[in-house]
């Protein structure tokens, strides 16, 4: 039984048979992420398992699950410098009896299964100094790096307000957070729109008050009317319409500053910041 410790520097592996440690190798790593140090860990680990007589099956018991399963993605990607080992070992060990089989264990760390503890506080004792070693940089941590200074930059000009617009909606996320530019998980504003154009091309309206409103009006059509339909005297801009016009449903009443909530008033309002041709 194989917990393999993700613990970024130093990845720890142990080895277990029959609820005893005979094994252990502690790795020490700069600037790696922690996919690869789970990789690596894995691979030493299995190297490991497969080498001692007898062994049929194999448990590896990893809180990195989405890490493991990069061995069984065959698709090009940089871990491959290490999933290619790992699958040769995996394929010596299987091809050589047909009992022999490896399980891949997902256990989180929140858990708390006491092997698996073990492994993670294991490898979080040491703290190795690293003033002897050599420093290499893997290609995944470059790229890393590469992309978090770029979500850097874009954090940074969208904070500048002319950058990103002096009508911009600042909106916060549920934890209240203002939502900030984002690469992954689909972005931080275009996952939330439940792949609908319609919901998207409204809610970017009201974002950015690119808006058929009064308000957009008077700045680019100023002979065109600016006060809102509701009463003809109020001046139509876009807080009027999702805080206070009469013509829009806000029976919920759940205001505050999220995207969620300003995604709601859209779609209980088809009409709210929708041009009248685009109202089926
Ligand atoms: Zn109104």
């Amino acid at each position: 039984m194989m917990p393999a410790s993700k613990m970024t520097r130093p990845p720890l592996f142990l080895t277990w048979v029959s609820g005893s440690i005979i094994h252990k190798t502690k790795q020490h790593a700069l600037k790696v992420t922690t996919t690869e140090a789970e990789l690596f860990a894995i691979r030493c680990g299995i190297s490991y398992a497969i080498s001692v007589p007898g062994t049929h099956t194999i448990n590896v018991v990893t809180d990195s699950i989405h890490a493991a399963m990069r061995i069984f993605d065959y698709s090009r990607h940089p871990y491959q410098y290490h999933t290619i080992p790992i699958l040769k070992d995996i394929h010596s060990f299987v091809s050589h009896h047909p009992d022999c089989h490896i399980i891949f264990w997902d256990c989180p760390s929140k858990a708390e299964w006491p092997p698996h503890l073990r492994a993670d506080t294991d490898s979080k004792q040491q703290v190795p100094s690293f003033y002897h070693f050599p420093c290499k940089t893997s290609w995944d941590f470059c790229r890393k790096e590469e992309c978090d200074s770029l979500v850097n930059l874009w954090k940074m000009y969208f904070q500048a307000t002319g950058w990103k617009g002096r009508q911009f909606l600042d909106l916060t996320d549920d934890k209240g957070a203002i939502i900030e530019p984002a690469y992954t998980k689909g972005g931080a504003w275009l996952k939330n729109f439940q792949n609908s154009p319609s919901l998207c091309a409204r809610a970017t309206r009201m974002i950015t008050n690119y808006a058929p409103t009064g308000e957009y009006r008077q700045r680019f059509f100023p002979n065109k009317p600016r006060n809102c339909p509701c009463d003809k005297t109020t001046f139509e801009t876009r807080e009027h319409i999702i805080f206070n016009c009469p013509l829009y449903d806000k029976s919920w009443r759940l205001i505050d500053n999220t995207l969620k909530f300003h995604l709601t008033f859209l779609e209980l309002n088809p009409r709210a910041f929708c041009f009248q041709d685009n109202i089926s």
